[in-house]
Parts: C-alpha cells; structure tokens; sequence
C-alpha cells in the first residue's frame, strides 16, 4: 500500500529523515519504535502530508503522492489517523464526532453516516456513550471515540501516533485491546509506540528509527528479542 523510497526531510539545516526506505503491505501491522526526537512523528506526518518531504518519493498504491498534481485531500480519505491528543471536536457529542467527516468528506448521508459510526462505536466498546460530550469522557474512552471516528472513513490504513501515550496507566489497556482486535482483523495498521510488549504481539514487523535512519527492521523475534545492531540494543535496554 505505502512505498517509501529515499525519503529525506529537513528543517532548516536539521536533517530528521535521511533516506528512509520502508514499506507497508495490505494487512500488515507494522510497529515504529524508536527514542524521542528519531523522526518518528514527521515519518507519519510525511505519509498523510502534513509535512512536505524534502526529497525522496512516496507510492501510495502505486501512485507518488508527492506529485504536484496529486490530489491531497483525496489522499488523506485513505488513512485513518490516531494522534496522541484525541483532537476529537469538543462541541459535538460522541457520534456527530464519527459522523462529520463522513458527511462533509465522504458526501454520506446522515442516516448511512450515522449507521456506520454505531457500527465502530460498538467494536471500540462506545456505543453506549454516543450523547456524551468529549469533555464527559475520559482519556482511554476519548481515543476509542478517535479510533471509531478514523475507522467510520473506510481508510485502508489507519496510522497511529503514540495513541496510548498521554492516558494514565489504568487506560492504557483498554485502548491497545481495541488497537489488538483491529489487528486481528486484517487492519493494515502502521503505530508509533513505546509500548513493546503489545508491539512485540501485534506487528508483523518492527521499524527501528535513530536520528532519521531506519536503523533495523523484521519480525519481532528478531528486533526485539536478537537485535543485530548495537543502537538498537540500547534503546532497549532504556526501553523496558
Ligand atoms: P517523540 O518520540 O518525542 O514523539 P519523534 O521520533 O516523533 O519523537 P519527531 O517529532 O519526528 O520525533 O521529531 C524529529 C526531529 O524533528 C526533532 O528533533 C524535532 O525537534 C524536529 N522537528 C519536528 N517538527 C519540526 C518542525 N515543525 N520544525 C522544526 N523542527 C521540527
Ligand atoms: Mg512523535
């Protein structure tokens, strides 16, 4: 679904991705770990465009999305996104939330929106909360909301930022189970996390990012239990 060639992407002078190669395939789950300041979150921000790339090309089903004649808006219909901040709208309640973007993006009825939304809102466990205000909820139950409102899109991939992050702990559960079943449904799912146990159940295979480089990647069998590289090792030690 998502090719990444050569991928280069400064700020000013600071080099935070440099030649990134990495791919995404239909129903893959793929974990993206790494320390803070790695390039992690601009990676992310690159594939739905949020940033522009300095250099390097991005295939997205078999079309660079950097072209200047792509289509952005359109583009980003395809992902689903889950960021570390719910950025849930606060003045609508729990299923105008899933319903909006299906209506204005996605030109859905309302009816059919709405139907769609239920049926998410019920694998996330927030069916029974579709009156409340954001501002009612708390933070586990918000990003499931987040989760349902990506997934109402139909995306193809759904990309997550460090979606369990800033819950307290006693949350953290309920949001990777949701996060678990998805995977276990063939999601194609691409999660930046510093939760290794879940990574080490859930992907398919495990990115490791330091200073911009992809440093090492394959199954978690391998990355996180034999690393090859010496970075890698590191960080896991400080990791778990
Ligand atoms: P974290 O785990 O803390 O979220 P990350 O791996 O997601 O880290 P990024 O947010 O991608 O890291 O940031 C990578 C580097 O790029 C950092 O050094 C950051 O300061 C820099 N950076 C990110 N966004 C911008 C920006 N808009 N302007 C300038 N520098 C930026
Ligand atoms: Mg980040």
């Amino acid at each position: 679904v998502i090719d990444i060639r050569h991928l280069n992407k400064s700020f000013g002078n600071h080099e935070v991705l440099r030649d990134v190669n990495f791919s995404v395939a239909k129903g893959e789950v793929v974990c993206l770990i790494g320390s803070s300041g790695s390039g992690k979150s601009t990676l992310l921000r690159c594939i739905n465009l949020l940033e522009t790339p300095t250099g390097g090309e991005i295939i997205y089903n078999g079309e660079n999305i950097l072209d200047k004649d792509h289509d952005v808006s359109k583009h980003r219909t395809h992902l689903g996104m889950v960021f570390q901040s719910f950025n849930l709208f606060n003045n609508h309640n729990v299923l105008k939330n899933c319903v909006v973007g299906q209506q204005k993006v996605l030109k859905r009825s309302k009816q059919e929106a709405e139907k769609n939304a239920l049926k998410f809102l019920e694998i996330v466990g927030m069916d029974k909360y579709i009156n409340a205000k954001p501002s009612q909820l708390s933070g586990g139950q918000k990003q499931r909301v987040a989760i349902a409102r990506a997934l109402s899109m139909d995306p193809d991939v759904m990309l997550f930022d460090e979606p369990t992050s800033a819950l307290d702990p006693e949350m953290v559960g309920e949001v990777l189970k949701v996060m678990r079943r998805l995977a276990d449904e063939g999601n194609t799912m691409l999660i930046v996390t510093h939760e290794m146990e879940f990574a080490k159940e859930v992907a398919d295979r495990i990115v490791f990012m330091d200073k911009g480089v992809i440093v090492e990647e394959g199954p978690p069998s391998q990355v996180l239990v034999n690393p090859v590289h010496d970075r890698t090792k590191e960080f896991l030690k400080r990791t778990l």
